[in-house]
């Protein structure tokens, strides 16, 4: 379909993980990116408010830990993550959003990946707080999620604080933080990434073209 035959690093497929703050705008990069690279961005939160909106088994197990702004249990997440990795669109790579959050999730990626295809870069996205406060205000207005309460919220950049943070030390000693200013448009925030993987060999920044 589209005539990109040689030198083209777009659609090559990528195996990338984005990390931020709630209100980060992670979820949007992600889906950008993905699709700049032809991989699919997998949420982790988007996959348990879908299980949670259709009431099934794993929904109605994990909905109040959701709505507090707790962590799902390692267990389950991974189970999760380990299924949705094996599905097919997922070969050539993916770009993994809000996983993994905690260490014991790291442990279970690292497993997941050995032999085919370790991790090529870790987008961390950051941000300034009251930033933060302010988009996740406006997009409990805009959205009306469950877990965008005042509370919620606050709880949420807590258990971020304590529980992923500590990830992100394990990425940079492996040389694979690539950290981005979160703060500005979405197209400028966008272009930052493309720029920051590029500088590393991942894709190309230059090529603008969309599907
Ligand atoms: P945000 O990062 O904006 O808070 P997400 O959509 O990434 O939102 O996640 C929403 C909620 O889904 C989390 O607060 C948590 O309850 C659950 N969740 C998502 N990913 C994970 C994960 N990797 N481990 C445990 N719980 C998770």
């Amino acid at each position: 379909m589209n005539a990109s035959p040689e030198g083209s690093n777009r659609k090559r497929g990528a195996r990338l993980l984005i990390v931020g703050p709630p209100g980060s705008g992670k979820g949007t990069q992600a889906k950008f990116i993905a699709d700049v690279f032809g991989i699919p961005a997998i949420s982790t939160g988007d996959i348990f408010r879908h299980h949670i909106m259709h009431q099934t088994e794993l929904g109605v197990r994990v909905k109040a830990i959701v709505d507090a702004g707790d962590y799902v249990p390692d267990s389950l997440t991974n189970e999760l993550v380990a299924q949705r990795l094996s599905e097919p669109d997922a070969a050539n790579g993916f770009l993994l959003d809000g996983y993994p959050r905690t260490l014991e999730q790291v442990r279970f990626l690292d497993d997941l990946l050995a032999g085919d295809g370790r991790l090529e870069a870790v987008i961390r996205l950051t941000a300034d707080e009251d930033e933060l406060v302010r988009r996740l205000t406006h997009r409990a207005h805009e959205q009306g999620r469950a877990d965008d309460t005042e509370e919620a919220i606050r709880h949420r950049q807590e258990v971020y604080a304590r529980q992923t943070a500590p990830i992100l030390d394990v990425y940079r000693e492996r040389g694979l933080l690539v950290e981005v200013d979160g703060t500005g448009g979405v197209d400028e925030v966008a272009a930052r990434i493309r720029e920051a993987l590029a500088a590393r060999g991942i894709g190309d920044a230059g090529d603008t073209a969309a599907a």
